[in-house]
């Protein structure tokens, strides 16, 4: 007997006509044909169920701000800092915790179920750390949100931010986060790395920091995390977010490098709406695109996750909360047009995200949390080509969210009445 049973699914790993049986919040079987009574069944139709949208890298505490106080005119990351550090004295509490669970909304809707946050720990009264710590029990019973201890304006460049960020960390952060390439020194940034990958193996918890996220192709901090997370035995716990430098690097030194990176266990968070979109800004033509070398990572064994980074901020003024536009971006950008590689994209969004994050329960097997995403698509490849309507989104088997299927009436002599872009 199960609670529900969701028939006729195709699954990501491409089984077609299997049927997922619920009971309990949790996936009971997977296989084709079930039998067994259920209170209710749903007919997927031969659309693709997946496990939920995971995003590894966002940032919470700046989501939904667009044009507070003004609007960034360079686009470059800089004067988005800048920005940002005039909007942070201004913040109210209630008024990032109400932006915050919009946004969720926002992300239950298109059937992202787990979300890890960066959470800007520059700040003494740390009114954003306590915001999304609130902000994390709320949507606890929808959406899994991860935070992440980011100290902005560098961790040893801005006066107090280590001890505001282990103040953080004693709040119940759950990882540490930095951002060498904004210290000021490449010295510097070596020694934040040090400090901050110190600081996590004490406590037991994971790292994720923006890294190297310039054109600079002499910026290596990515090498630094990669030693750390070897001297410490932190492998399969680190992420090192961006790499945009990797884009610019001499190709020799990348040789080298990756295989160091993968030695590591550290993965990789490209963010590919904001990398075409911030880097770059200083070249003339050609310019470049400055996402991190996604295919050649995911060759060498690198598990590449591709985050939204950003929504309606003072980085980005674009974005709904969609990760199978992330997915599409990315997949331009780094030109992986193979049917393997554009199901490599999905991934990208789903299973590796999962892992990074260590969430637990995630997945399509049987014990999993039944965290369900019913697509209008047949297949991954039609799901990110389609930015394809999340039909049905499940949190631990309830329906949390529908959305009707998408389709344009024609008034054409001779021709169809109605489209839906499938051929
Ligand atoms: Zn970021």
């Amino acid at each position: 007997m199960f609670d529900l049973i969701l028939r006729h699914c195709t699954l990501p790993d491409g089984r077609t006509d299997i049927d997922i049986g619920i009971a309990g919040g949790r996936i009971a079987a997977v296989q084709p044909a079930l039998a067994g009574e259920a209170a209710e069944q749903i007919d997927a139709a031969g659309q693709l169920v997946t496990a939920p949208f995971v995003d590894a890298h966002f940032h919470m505490d700046s989501t939904l701000s667009y044009g507070l106080p003004r609007v960034n005119q360079s686009g470059t990351l800089l004067e988005g800092i800048a920005l940002w550090g005039e909007l942070k004295p201004t913040l109210v509490q209630d008024a990032i915790v109400e932006r915050a669970l919009a946004y969720c909304d926002w992300a239950v809707a298109r059937g992202l179920l787990a979300i890890r946050s960066h959470v800007d720990v520059c700040d003494p009264r740390l009114l954003a750390t306590e915001a999304l710590l609130h902000v994390r029990e709320r949507v606890k019973p929808y959406l899994d949100l991860q935070l992440v201890a980011f100290p902005q304006d560098g961790v040893l460049r801005s006066p107090g931010a280590l001890d505001n960020l282990k103040r953080a960390l004693d709040m119940g952060v759950d990882v540490v986060g930095g951002i060498p390439h904004f210290e000021r020194t490449m010295a510097d940034g070596a020694e934040s790395v040090r400090i901050l990958c110190e600081l996590a193996s004490e406590r037991g918890l994971r790292v994720d920091m923006h890294c190297d996220e310039t054109d600079d192709p002499m910026s290596r901090h990515i090498e630094s995390l990669a030693s750390q997370s070897v001297r410490l035995g932190m492998q399969g716990r680190v992420a090192g977010s961006h790499l945009t430098s990797m884009h610019s690097m001499d190709n020799y030194y990348v040789s080298k490098l990756i295989p160091l990176i993968r030695e590591a266990g550290v993965a990789a968070i490209a963010n590919p709406l904001i990398n075409i979109t911030l880097q770059g800004r200083h070249d003339t033509y050609p310019k470049r695109r400055g996402m991190t070398r996604v295919p050649e990572l995911m060759a060498a064994g690198v598990p590449v996750a591709f985050g939204h980074d950003c929504v309606m901020d003072p980085w980005y003024g674009l974005g709904s909360g969609d990760m199978l536009e992330v997915a599409h971006m990315g997949l331009h950008v780094a030109q992986m047009t193979a049917q393997e590689a554009m199901r490599a994209c999905f991934a990208a969004v789903t299973d590796v995200p999962a892992a990074i994050l260590g969430l637990e329960g995630y997945g399509l097997a049987p014990g999993c949390r039944a965290d369900l995403v019913l697509l209008q698509a047949r297949d991954p490849v039609e799901a990110i080509r389609l930015r394809a309507t999340r039909l049905l989104v499940l949190r631990a088997g309830k329906v949390v969210a529908t959305t009707p299927a998408s389709a344009a009436t024609l008034r054409l002599e001779g021709r169809p009445d109605r489209v839906d872009f499938r051929i």
